[in-house]
């Protein structure tokens, strides 16, 4: 089901034409309006009149999340503070929040882009979403919200944590759709089950699950435990929050609202523009935004691009699922490691549940790193278990993949710290 034909199928010229007429537009704009983005220009030598379609796009400077908490609170602001009507901000756990400040024009994007988004799922307006992402500052709660607004369709405003209340308005109110982060779903799959829940009797059908990256493997096991469809849903707050990309049930990459929000992929070391289908650094530039807009924002998400026409129908460039984060990306002994890559090996290993944590420490000079990991209660509770042999064998699998060692240990079912959010899954102890 496509939300928006006209945009959404677009032939490609026309579509890179709105684009390069809207970029054009924000750039006069910017400079015009934010002192930030006139004293980087300058300094760049780059004027206005330097930019006149999309292949004049490498010729403005990046901008970085450093550079975005260095004008907390207000130093992006591109328009009257009258006009605007909302503000979001980053969880601020490593310094000043990223600040977010939405028009009624950039609301309206914003429930647009998400009603696009659900769409590509097949909620229709007669149909229940019980919302589990965090409403408040963080943008998931308010961005479902929003779309679901749009569409018509019933949104049960239930935000994050609380995982019995979140059964129980499974069970009694039986919504179609559900949006929580995939490992707080694999979480209340595991709560369910142990209340004799059984999914397959519920009218669940499909699930919306980001703000964190997961694996088609952890996919297949969200699929196979909540009988359901489920889709990768891609944004941040720098952004607009949820609803930049999404997946639609052909699987193959997440549809990128490229009218709204130009993607591109940079090398993370040197920043050269990479062509498509070349892994590298997610850099959007928000086209159509009023209150905070963006030039070339880099996002450190690692992901590469596919123009090539879906199979349902939409013209949108695609991005692969995420591959990881720069800033999370693990180098072992100069190996680039991303938690991803050992989610993915974990999860087709006999024995094991979907619940890790990877340890990273240096001995004599050398990083280690430690994959611990789940053990189910069938391997747990069997009288004549080998887990050596179960370990060196995963253990083996982590080598064939990654090229690096990694020591392998099962532990207790349950004794992984469980997240209502975004899981934590690296425990860095490396002292450099
Ligand atoms: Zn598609």
């Amino acid at each position: 089901m496509i939300w928006s034909v006209r945009s959404e199928t677009m032939a490609r010229a026309e579509l890179e034409r709105v684009q390069a007429e809207r970029l054009v537009e924000l750039v006069r704009r910017v400079y015009d309006r934010v002192p930030f983005y006139r004293k980087k220009m300058d300094l760049a030598g780059v004027s206005p009149d330097d930019i006149r379609g999309l292949g004049d796009l490498a010729k403005l400077p990046f901008t970085t999340k450093g550079e975005l908490r260095d004008v907390y609170p207000d130093g992006l602001l591109a328009t009257e503070r009258r006009k605007i009507v909302e503000v979001h901000t980053s969880s601020g756990t490593t310094g000043k929040p990223v600040v977010d400040a939405y028009t009624a024009s950039d609301i309206d994007v914003w429930s647009e882009v998400m009603a696009r988004a659900l769409s590509m799922g097949g909620v229709t307006s007669s149909e229940t979403i019980q919302n589990a992402y965090g409403y408040g500052l963080f943008t998931g709660g308010l961005g479902v919200h929003y779309g679901a607004r749009r569409i018509g369709a019933n949104v049960i405003p239930i935000s994050g944590g609380n995982t019995q209340r979140q059964l129980m308005i499974l069970r009694d109110f039986g919504p179609e759709a559900l949006t929580c982060t995939p490992s707080y779903c694999l979480y209340l799959a595991e709560a369910a089950r142990e209340q004799g829940i059984d999914f397959a009797t519920l009218p669940l059908r499909v699930g919306f699950f980001g703000a964190e990256p997961w694996s088609d493997m952890m996919r297949t096991e969200i699929e196979e435990k909540l009988h359901i469809l489920a889709l990768d849903i891609y944004g941040l707050t720098e952004i607009v929050g949820p609803g930049v990309a999404q997946e639609c049930p052909e699987k193959n990459g997440l549809h990128v609202a490229e009218d709204h929000f130009l993607p591109e992929i940079v090398d993370p070391e040197t920043a050269v523009p990479l062509p498509a289908g070349q892994k590298g650094e997610l850099v959007f530039t928000t086209l159509t935004k009023e209150g905070t807009p963006l030039i070339r924002y880099r996002t450190r998400d690692v992901t590469y691009l596919d123009p090539s026409p879906c199979r349902c129908g939409r013209t949108s460039t695609r991005m692969h699922r995420l591959l990881g984060r720069t800033d999370d990306m693990l180098i072992i002994r100069g190996v680039n490691v991303f938690p991803s890559q050992i989610e993915e090996v974990l999860l087709r290993a006999e024995g094991v549940e979907p619940h890790y944590q990877l340890v990273v420490d240096r001995s004599a000079h050398l990083d280690t790193l430690e994959v611990q990991v789940e053990m189910n209660e069938r391997i747990f509770s069997d009288q004549v278990r080998n887990l050596e042999g179960f370990e060196r064998a995963i253990s083996a699998e982590l080598f064939a993949a990654l090229g690096v060692h990694a020591a392998v240990k099962l532990v207790e079912p349950k004794s992984i710290p469980r997240s209502e959010g975004k899981a934590k899954r690296i425990v860095d102890r490396r002292t450099i």
